[in-house]
């Protein structure tokens, strides 16, 4: 359990807690989008605006300390230890190779009817260990990702803590940089090292929750935490998203993907057209809120609620194409409070940097009761 202490309140409106690190600023790379290699979409504004937005609406925060929340034991249930370490000791092993370029970048990734072997060297691992060109590593990634995840912990941790003396569901916002929700058990990949979203609902799980379900709303199909849970019963998974035919990751995330195992039932994709309209949008949230508040498709229903929270389904995202208006958030809050349990939202996506500050506090605002 975490050190952080409760903050009390005495009516029934849910009393929004905002969890960040700063360690993100450092981790600036770079990512291969049309033909050439750019600073990646995922910037360090990113956070430092939703930061300012947040302070203005006057939400309380609590910037985490990593060396004191990250938990490498956490880390290690959700990802493959190897690929852990991998993280850790990419851009050591990068520079130690002779390489003068700012960000580990791979080339060659296992496809089709290659092995599923792990390589020797570092430029092998690269390609083994991630899935992607738009996501590199640069010297401060580890510390950044660590920070991120750190946040996710402490909100999962406080709403743990204060979920036995309240009225109101507790809830918590993990304002998370990097975002987390596309990095599987042992790849990186969509901006994403170390999932924080699954981080969340392992330590929900670890701190008693008996079960939780996970409904991602950000723009892209969350295949890294669908992959994590896939064959659990005990986490729930839920992602509404744009169609996999024709937006990132691609190769996963169609509604036929309904878990395995012990998981089948516990995995619902919703894969909606480019140019969905609120209208739809809303439909779709709906029906998965309810899917995954009564339990999936067996089960009991959960205890706790994470919602990897992706704002490029804005309407003028400049990477993503559905149509949400800067209200629709407020909104978009006020049907995931509606819910009732104890929630962890968690910053995913969302590209839109003049716009980024003011969705987000809407979320969080409508979550309020505001
Ligand atoms: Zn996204």
């Amino acid at each position: 359990m975490s050190d952080f202490t409760s903050v009390g309140h005495d009516d029934n409106t849910a009393v929004m807690h905002i969890f960040r690190s700063v360690s993100h600023r450092d981790h600036h790379v770079l990512e291969l989008d049309g033909g050439r290699l750019v600073d990646s979409w995922e910037s360090p504004d990113r956070a430092d605006i939703v930061d300012a937005a947040c302070d203005a609406a006057g939400f309380a925060s609590t910037t985490v300390e990593t060396r004191l929340v990250f938990d490498r034991a956490l880390a290690e249930q959700v990802h493959d230890p190897d690929y852990v370490a991998f993280l850790e000791g990419a851009h050591r092993r990068w520079v130690d190779e002779g390489n003068d370029t700012p960000c580990a970048m791979a080339f060659g990734w296992p496809a089709r009817r290659f092995r599923d072997v792990v390589p020797k060297t570092l430029e092998a691992q690269l390609g083994y260990y991630s899935f992607a060109a738009d996501c590199s590593i640069s010297a401060n990634t580890w510390e950044a990702i660590t920070g991120s995840a750190s946040a996710a912990i402490a909100a999962a941790d406080h709403i743990s803590n204060t979920g036995v003396s309240t009225e109101a569901a507790p809830v918590a916002f993990a304002r998370c940089r990097p975002p987390g929700h596309h990095a599987s058990r042992d790849q990186f990949g969509g901006y994403c090292y170390l999932n924080n979203s699954a981080l969340a609902a392992q330590r929900l799980r670890n701190n008693g929750a008996g079960r939780v379900a996970v409904v991602d709303v950000d723009y892209h199909h969350g295949n890294g935490t669908q992959d994590v849970f896939y064959h659990r019963f005990d986490v729930l998974h839920a992602s509404i998203h744009g169609d996999p035919a024709e937006e990132f990751p691609y190769f996963l995330g169609y509604a036929d993907e309904t878990g395995e195992q012990a998981g089948e039932g516990c995995n619902r994709n919703v894969p909606l057209a480019r140019g969905t309209e609120a209208t739809d949008w809303f439909d779709a949230l709906d029906s998965t809120l309810t899917w995954a508040s009564s339990g999936g498709d067996n089960g009991p229903p959960p205890d706790a609620l994470v919602v990897p929270l992706g704002l490029d389904t804005y309407v003028d995202d400049p990477i993503s194409h559905f149509r949400l208006r800067s209200e629709h958030y407020l909104e978009l809050g006020q049907r995931l409070a509606e819910v009732g349990l104890p929630t962890v939202l968690v910053l995913e996506g969302g590209y839109a940097t003049e716009a980024l500050g003011t969705n987000v506090v809407n979320v969080l605002t409508g979550y309020s009761g505001g």
